[in-house]
């Protein structure tokens, strides 16, 4: 007879979901299929089960047991997660207080501190949950090295949590990164450049759900290893499965020889929207965002922004740093892993566009430059024919 292989269990609960109505069950099933997505191709396949207002996630016990911490770390919609023991519902109190003294007498040390937390989903169990907390505590005191009981800042915490069906018992919580399942709120085309700004731009907009896509203009085309394909796929690890547009600079730079060079900055901006909102249309995609940040650099003021904007039609353009300090920037850049490819050298077209830019441009102004193009159309055209997407994936 085969031996019985052992099984790991995942307790995953989700924040802002839990908030949702009738649509809830969508996001619940988005987050299913982008945790299974995850652990495509690797070892062992998970068996997750969408519960009331929480997923279990069951995988043999010796299969990724590095990686899932690491996925579900990294997945938006997750608020929290723990390895779990799973009991029966019926078990009562003396057998789950038997099963959490034995799991404290690893740690047990009459130096260290404990608490027990108890959560009750299902309130016909009984007793209530300050009882059980109370008997179980009393019980480890009894039988363990542990002295002491700290409600506040405890070193050690015990938690079981009685639902409707089942009964968990863990000992360490990990957060996960908040937000909404990738894939629940429609799907956002990222003018990324190689900066430290566009990358979280484009994690800010996958956390609310959004699908990320990604555009980039550059002065030589990129090759696989590139700074900027390496930035992409880094950020697969939080965005999933994305498309790459790379889009040359080169018609534009043709195109721009006899154009006032002041404002050569904001023309490109605008250049830029409207290749982007042309990819929208033609690939449905349903917004656009960047990694503007308000007064951060020339192209960046009000006035300028407003005349950038002015180039889109019917598209939305998202700036979700626009409030940001840049600090904040940095520091949200190295959490999600981005900074060090970030700050390595590269060639970026916006670098080498004349710096002394206007501050504030007005809008009837840049329509006029704009109209010293010979060829605006054309430009747009041929820049359009020579972009080429890439699909890069998470695994
Ligand atoms: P970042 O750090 O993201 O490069 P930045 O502070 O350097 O931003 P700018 O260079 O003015 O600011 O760029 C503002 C935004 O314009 C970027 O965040 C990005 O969304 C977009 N952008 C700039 N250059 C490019 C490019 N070469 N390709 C695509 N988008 C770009
Ligand atoms: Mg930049």
């Amino acid at each position: 007879m085969k031996p019985k292989k052992l099984k790991q269990t995942y307790l995953i609960h989700y924040g802002e979901i839990g908030l949702k109505g009738k649509n809830r069950k969508d996001f619940e099933f988005q987050l299913k299929r982008n945790i299974k997505n995850r652990m495509k191709h690797r070892e062992g396949e998970p068996n997750i089960e969408i519960k009331n207002k929480y997923l279990t996630l069951e995988i043999e016990s010796t299969s990724q047991k590095e990686t899932i911490p690491q996925i579900l770390k990294t997945t938006f919609g997750i608020k929290w997660f723990a390895a779990v023991e799973a009991l029966p519902r019926k078990s009562d109190l003396d057998t789950i207080s038997k099963i959490i003294t034995s799991r404290a007498h690893a740690k047990a040390d009459s130096k260290r501190t404990f608490k027990i937390s108890c959560k009750r989903a299902d309130k016909t169990y009984t007793p209530k949950s300050a009882e059980i907390e109370r008997q179980i505590g009393a019980n480890i005191i009894a039988k363990t090295d542990y002295k002491k009981v700290d409600l506040t800042n405890p070193d050690d915490t015990y938690s079981l949590e009685i639902n409707p069906t089942e009964i968990f018992v863990y000992d360490t919580k990990t957060p996960g990164p908040g937000g909404l399942p990738v894939g629940s709120n429609g799907r956002v085309l990222v003018l990324l450049s190689g900066g430290i700004d566009s990358p979280v731009a484009a994690h800010m907009m996958a956390k609310r759900g959004c699908s990320i896509d990604f555009l980039h203009f550059y002065v030589n085309e990129p090759g696989d290893d590139s700074k900027i394909m390496k930035l992409a796929k880094e950020m697969t690890k939080f965005t999933g499965k994305s498309r790459m547009y790379l889009a040359p600079y080169l018609h534009f730079n043709l195109g721009i020889t006899e154009i006032d060079t002041e404002y050569e900055l904001v023309l490109f901006r605008r250049f830029m929207l409207r290749i982007a909102e042309k990819l929208c249309m033609d690939n449905k995609i349903d917004a656009i965002a960047t990694g503007d940040n308000l007064g951060q650099v020339a192209s960046q003021t009000i006035e300028n922004l407003n005349a950038t904007n002015d180039a889109l039609e019917n598209t939305v353009c998202f700036r979700p740093l626009i409030g940001m300090d840049k600090e904040e920037i940095i520091s949200l850049s190295k959490r999600i892993g981005t900074y060090i490819t970030s700050i390595q050298p590269g060639k970026d077209c916006c670098s080498i566009i004349d710096r002394h830019a206007r501050t504030k441009v007005s809008i009837s102004k840049i329509i006029e430059e704009e109209g010293k193009f010979h060829s605006y159309d054309k430009i747009i055209q041929d820049t359009l024919n020579d972009t080429t997407p890439k699909v890069i994936s998470p695994n």
